[in-house]
């Protein structure tokens, strides 16, 4: 699947599309719109110091969880694996690395094997974890992981139009300014394990 956020003020969503918005600021408590509890209409109030839908009718407070998204750097002789966004994702024509929400009940290491299999058809070993991302207002937290492929080639999956193998040191246009950083940090890591 498609993708995921970055630090000061994107956010990628991860789905058929790629990710969709997820800061506060556009209204996550708008889609829900009715009580869970009676079936009343909910409206947005400050409740402990933050916007939260609250019934009218029974009074129930909905309290948002943030979302889990999962990030794969396949590498490959010191290169990393992007997918170019096709038409229709958010930042077309701008590459990324695998990355899709994590389902309820599955092992976070599981969904970024299985994003990255929908998306570049490689079957991958996930190895450490990169680092764990979020940022205020945002409501998606996107947790990467290193990853090792197996033999064979890649094929765009998903919503991508292309896909290759880059150096951090000539990275493409990316889709999320974060992105970068990412990486960078991934490198690092790579040359403390003398990898
Ligand atoms: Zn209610």
């Amino acid at each position: 699947m498609p993708e995921l956020a970055s630090p000061e003020s994107e956010s990628r969503s991860v789905g058929k599309d790629g990710f969709s918005p997820g800061r506060l600021s556009d209204s996550p408590t708008g889609q829900l719109g009715f009580c869970a509890a009676c079936g009343s209409p909910t409206e947005e109030r400050d409740v402990e110091g933050s916007m939260r839908p609250v019934c009218l009718a029974c009074g129930q407070v909905v309290f948002l969880d943030p979302k889990l998204a999962v990030g794969v750097l396949i590498a490959r002789d010191g290169r990393i694996l992007l997918g170019k966004r096709g038409p229709g994702t958010r930042e077309p024509g701008k590459w990324s690395f695998p990355a899709g929400f994590v389902e309820r009940g599955e092992r976070v290491e599981h969904a970024a094997a299985r994003e990255a299999r929908e998306e570049t058809n490689l079957d991958v070993e996930i190895g450490d974890l990169i680092g764990l991302y979020s940022s205020e207002g945002e409501t998606v937290v996107l947790a990467v992981y290193a990853a090792t492929a197996a033999a064979g080639d890649p094929e765009a999956g998903d919503d991508l139009v292309e896909i290759g193998w880059f150096s951090v040191a000539e990275l493409p246009e990316l889709a999320f300014p974060r992105d970068r950083h990412i990486m960078e940090a991934w490198l690092s890591s790579q040359r403390v394990m003398g990898r």
